[in-house]
């Protein structure tokens, strides 16, 4: 069993299930740095696995991923989702299947994208009943080990953080229409 599965459901909604921050969802290892610019923007980028980015461009561009160590940017106004470490070939927000919830502010666009909360589903929540059961969801699943968050959210990880902050932010957005 991982070991993230083992902590209490309430440890996971509050998204500190991962040990030293690191998913376990996370299983390439390579000798590249942990961090890297990114060419368009220059913002610090992390990791991101190959089979995140597998899954994630477009049928026609697999051939297009070279063996080299790629990296995430999470810019909300750059175009770039992923680079390889020199620089030389990069996927942008179009070159992806699904749209990048830190880069597409659409209501549509979905915050977790296993178990398909968008922002418009979570706002109707709140709306209607008063709260959100998407993060107790969500901990549920990621607690029996069927979360995907590597091969189906484009950031490579659990999205449990972006669900409690868009749940604030709508909350407040709520309370501020009132
Ligand atoms: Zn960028």
């Amino acid at each position: 069993m991982h070991e993230c599965c083992t902590v209490p459901v309430e440890n996971i909604m509050e998204n500190k299930h991962k040990p030293d921050g690191v998913c376990c969802l996370i299983s390439e290892v390579t000798e590249a740095p942990p961090r890297a610019d990114c060419p368009e923007s220059g913002t610090i980028s992390r990791k991101i696995q190959h089979r995140t980015i597998e899954h994630m461009v477009k049928p026609d561009l697999l051939d297009k991923i070279l063996a080299s160590q790629y990296y995430y940017c999470a810019a909300s106004d750059c175009p770039i989702v992923y680079f390889s470490q020199d620089g030389t070939s990069k996927f942008t927000t179009e070159d992806l299947q699904v749209a990048v919830f830190a880069k597409d502010t659409g209501k549509d666009v979905y915050v977790c994208y296993c178990y398909d909360w968008t922002r418009s589903r979570l706002e109707n929540e709140i709306r209607e009943t008063g709260e959100s059961t998407a993060s107790k969801e969500v901990a549920e699943k990621v607690r029996a080990s069927l979360c995907e968050c590597d091969i189906k959210n484009p950031k490579g990880t659990c999205c449990l953080g972006d669900i409690n902050a868009y749940v604030r932010e709508a909350e407040d957005n709520l309370k501020a229409e009132k």
